[in-house]
């Protein structure tokens, strides 16, 4: 036998189809994870692996919301920009907890490999680019997450990501060559089979209606069975619901939809080279090549539950916009899932009383996020690791109820409105900057045909006039 195929036996079969096994008996566990998404997985996986005994309830199946639905792009950092972390935290805790969400970026690299989860298609190298033309802050950014917080990056100028994405929507770039991407579905899937060969039981079909965190051991009640265990662990997001109302306020459920479109043969290879994942950095559009020729793009979002079928004419309209030369795409498939946004734009990860723990609102970025929650959860409980405590500023606020969705869609709305405006006024600039430059080479040519001194460039829309050094100087 070869040693690939030794290496692949010895791990589980994260290919295989399983029936779902449903709790119908007590059972007394050290640990129950409430929620099979990457959060609770990746903490039952971890706290099995320490040598606990843990059971992960799930109301429908693995992966059934955002986990099951998400693009597969693992990229370090959170919700809240990094700028806006160290007004908060200060600059030593803002890079300690950096370096966490890239050890979640490595946690999850070294999940995926191919051995542990066979066809998990790693690619590497994530791109963020700018709706409008900001080259001068970049600078600064480069350097901070450069030099300050040790992350590989590069600053790409226009030209550069002109040349990888053939649209004129976006100037410069920030690429993430540590940044990587797997297919999202069998990561959720291939860590459920890992937890359960280091012997955690998932159950699914199991909803957990009540919990009682008062004593030492908690009593946890599914419809069909009940449970008692030292740690609950609330791996719920925005569905836990009625079982701890008042956490579930605490998060902003947002609804984001994605498509995968039909082969688009050569023109797709024309249009788009760059082969990792692109994302803009106000978070509207968010797109990588899948199986060499089709566009996977996630872009459309609502604070409501809806049909996904609905909006993949938005994502063709969306994908044509930016790149309109790939003509009417054909849509494949489409897709949603609800992520929770928590008011602060950082996840919660922590002790709410003894032995009640949270891991939770990773919001569009979960993967690496979620993974992190996940070691750093189940080494406090069995090691006394205190780490997550540097997520303690950020507490649990109410997120508005019904007010604070209707507030946050018109927010949102407002975002992309202006993100979108701003976007213009960028490509306005810039066509008027080209125009401006056509027109000055023009007159410069007439003025050398006519022999005489070019006169002085008229200042296109948007630049600030250059300072004047003295009276009297001039061109
Ligand atoms: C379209 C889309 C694209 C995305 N792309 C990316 C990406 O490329 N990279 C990235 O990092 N992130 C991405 N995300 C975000 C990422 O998917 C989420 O942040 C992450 O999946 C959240 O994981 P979770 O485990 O917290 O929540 P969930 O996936 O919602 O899992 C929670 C689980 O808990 C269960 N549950 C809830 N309440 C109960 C209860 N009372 N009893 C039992 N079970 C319960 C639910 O059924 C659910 O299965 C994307 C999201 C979407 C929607």
């Amino acid at each position: 036998m070869s040693e690939a195929s030794t290496s692949t036996t010895s791990g589980p079969d994260t290919a295989a189809p399983r029936e779902r096994l449903r709790l119908s008996f007590e059972m007394d566990v050290d640990i129950c994870v409430v929620g099979a998404g990457l959060a609770g997985l990746t903490v039952a996986l971890e706290a099995a692996r320490l040598g606990a005994s843990v059971a992960v309830l799930e109301g429908r199946h693995v992966g059934w919301n955002a986990s099951g639905h998400q693009l597969g792009t693992v990229m370090p950092g959170y919700g809240l920009p990094i700028g806006d972390l160290i007004a908060r935290v200060g600059f030593e805790d803002a890079r300690e907890l950096w370096a966490l969400s890239k050890n979640g970026a490595e946690y999850v690299r070294a999940t995926a490999s191919e051995e542990l989860i066979p066809g998990i298609a790693l690619s590497e190298g994530a791109l963020q680019v700018s709706n409008v033309d900001v080259g001068d802050q970049l600078i600064s950014r480069l350097q901070m997450l450069g030099e300050d917080f040790e992350t590989e990056v590069e600053g790409w100028q226009v030209d550069r990501v002109r040349a990888e994405l053939k649209t004129g929507r976006y100037f410069h770039g920030v690429y993430y060559p540590k940044a990587f991407q797997i297919d999202g579905r069998k990561y959720v899937h291939g860590l459920a089979e890992l937890a359960r060969h280091a012997g955690a039981r998932i159950f699914e079909d199991t909803p957990v209606v009540s919990i009682d965190s008062s004593g030492i051991r908690k009593r946890i009640v599914t419809p069909s069975a009940r449970l008692r265990a030292s740690h609950v662990v609330l791996a719920g997001n925005v569905h836990l619901g009625a079982t701890l109302r008042r956490l579930s306020e605490t998060l902003l459920p947002v609804w984001r939809y994605a498509a995968v479109t039909a082969p688009l043969g050569e023109r797709l290879a024309e249009a788009i080279t760059f082969t990792g994942s692109v994302s803009d950095a106000d978070g509207i559009d968010h797109f990588r090549i899948v199986d060499g020729d089709r566009l996977m793009w996630a872009s459309p979002e609502t604070t409501w539950t809806a049909r996904p079928e609905r909006f993949g004419g938005a994502i063709q309209r969306r994908i044509r916009r930016i790149f309109p030369q790939l003509g009417r795409v054909e849509i494949a498939e489409v897709w949603g899932g609800a992520v929770g946004e928590t008011v602060h734009g950082m996840p919660q990860i922590g002790q709410l009383r003894r032995g009640l723990w949270v891991t939770s609102g990773f919001g569009r970025q979960g993967l690496s996020t979620s993974a992190m929650a996940g070691q750093l959860i189940a080494r406090s409980i069995l090691w006394g690791d205190d780490r997550w405590r540097l997520f303690s500023p950020f507490e649990l606020v109410w997120a508005g109820g019904a007010t604070g969705r209707i507030a946050g869609y018109a927010i949102g709305m407002w975002g992309r409105g202006s993100s979108a405006a701003a976007g213009a006024l960028a490509r306005y600039r810039e066509r008027a900057r080209g125009q401006e430059r056509v027109r000055e080479a023009r007159r410069a040519a007439a003025n050398r045909q006519a022999g005489t001194r070019p006169p002085r460039p008229r200042q296109p829309p948007g630049r600030p006039l250059p300072a004047r050094a003295s009276e009297g100087e001039g061109v």
